[in-house]
């Protein structure tokens, strides 16, 4: 029997306000522990919250720009528990009444489309944090009250494939629309997963399993991986799966049990009584609306119709809005699109790939790559050269004219300079000369080799080909 796999994700996406949800501490990463705390939120008795606008106008535009329907009454719930990073004992979230529900992100996968559901999206307070050393334990709660969104999707994803490109297509989105870094290995994106397996073709829901502590997208395609392959075995074998919290373990490449589902929690959750329901109006609805950029489904679209590049291309430029923005930039300047597009899909991107850096901080501007196309279509350059002299460029942020001339790199394009030059070359070897008028032309290659070796690469690969096929037949 073949199983299928039955996918939905909830991801908290930390969102890049100043300051916490219900008071105005900072949100910046790496401080001093406790440093950033006050008695709201280390949950002094007494104190009331006071929401922040910003996540509000964050959750819309997230919610917009996931298509959802966005509530115009939307209430607050207690959410309680206790632990020792969470010293109010409750955590302030959304329940019954979420900001955002019934949205969709649509996926590229191999080639098609694929629907996947947002069931809601909901803000709430991030908990603390708690530090494990070797004698003791310790607590930081600068993380407490940290804005976050819930992101919830309906079952709708099938393969761990379909999974990592659903979290690299919502992490495009937040980066785009300012709301969340998108950084999972710094911990402000975060993905659980829950998955069950059934027979191809059932519509009926197996038992399903959570996997929590998924912090990169490599992760999240090989946790689900793991836990498919896990489940059918032991349906194979003619055995039960368990519901119950599953935890990845990335060193052991394993899902490991946590807790069942006899030890879930039960949270009580209630209205919370220290927030009034929030009103959202239609004016502010339209104000947040009308601050929305181009989002990569519609770019995607644009550049294939305006620029004529393949989807494939379109696709990559616009999973970062920096990168398409740099590549436009470099169209505007004048430079075909293919062209610039070939050139950052290959040689740049390996480049920010190995530095870890952002296109945005690269010494490396459109106006240079722009210049170096230009000596490359004016034959000053070969293709190759340019190839050569992009990581000087990319390293000093000097203009490709410069290191051209500094080098001495300009291409020969002096026909009878090559001309002699190639006549040299046949005379010293005749074998090769004979072979090729025999019929053996893929031996044309082998002399265009020995001219470039002479000039050291800067020979005019066209008129080196023109010389040689006429001086050869
Ligand atoms: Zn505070």
């Amino acid at each position: 029997m073949n199983y299928e796999a039955v996918i939905g994700l909830e991801i908290h996406a930390q969102l890049l306000t100043e300051t916490k949800i219900f008071c105005g501490c900072s949100t910046r990463f790496g401080s001093e522990p406790n440093t950033q705390t006050c008695p709201v939120c280390i949950g002094m008795p007494g104190v009331l919250p006071v929401l922040n606008k910003r996540v509000v106008e964050f959750a819309i535009k997230a919610g917009l720009a996931m298509n959802c329907k966005i509530s115009p009454y939307s209430r607050f719930a207690r959410k309680n528990y206790f632990y020792p990073d969470l010293p109010k004992g409750y955590q302030i979230s959304q329940y019954e009444l979420p900001i955002c529900e019934h949205g969709y992100i649509d996926i590229n996968v191999n080639g098609y489309t694929r629907r996947v559901g947002i069931t809601r999206i909901h803000m709430e307070e991030d908990a603390g944090k708690n530090i494990h050393e070797k004698d003791c334990s310790l607590v930081d709660l600068n993380r407490t009250g940290v804005p976050l969104l819930e992101i919830v999707t309906e079952p709708d994803i099938r393969t761990p494939q379909e999974a990592a490109l659903f979290m690299k297509k919502l992490r495009a989105i937040l980066r785009y629309i300012g709301v969340c870094d998108g950084n999972m290995e710094q911990g402000s994106l975060r993905c659980d997963a829950n998955v069950s397996i059934r027979p191809e073709g059932s519509s009926e829901m197996g038992t399903k399993t959570e996997i929590k502590n998924i912090n990169s997208f490599r992760f999240v395609e090989k946790a689900l991986e793991y836990e498919i392959k896990r489940q059918i075995k032991i349906l194979r074998d003619g055995g039960e799966i368990v519901q119950e919290t599953r935890l990845w373990n990335s060193e052991t490449g394993r899902t490991e049990s946590m807790r069942s589902k006899e030890e879930a929690h039960d949270y009580r959750y209630f209205p919370e009584p220290d927030l009034v329901p929030l009103e959202i109006s239609h004016e502010m609805l339209e104000q947040i609306r009308a601050t929305l950029p181009e989002l990569p489904d519609e770019k995607i679209k644009r550049f294939v119709t305006d620029y004529r590049l393949p989807d494939y291309d379109a696709q990559i430029l616009s999973e970062e809005r920096d990168i398409a923005e740099w590549f436009e930039e470099a169209v505007r300047l004048g430079a075909k699109p293919k062209e610039v597009s070939n050139w950052i899909l290959t040689e740049i991107m390996r480049y920010l790939n190995e530095t870890g850096q952002e296109i945005s901080e690269i010494k490396l501007k459109p106006l240079h790559l722009f210049e170096l196309l230009n000596l490359i279509e004016k034959g000053t350059i070969s293709r190759n050269i340019a190839k050569n002299i992009l990581p000087e460029m990319l390293n000093t942020g000097n203009s490709a004219e410069k290191i051209v001339q500094e080098k001495g790199l300009t291409q020969i394009s002096d026909t009878s300079e090559l001309e002699s030059l190639v006549d040299e070359i046949l005379n010293r070897n005749p074998k090769e000369v004979q072979r090729y008028r025999e019929g053996e032309t893929k031996l044309l290659g082998f002399f265009v080799g020995q001219v470039m070796k002479a000039t050291k690469g800067k020979a005019n690969p066209k008129i080196v080909n023109e010389i040689l096929r006429r001086k050869l037949s």
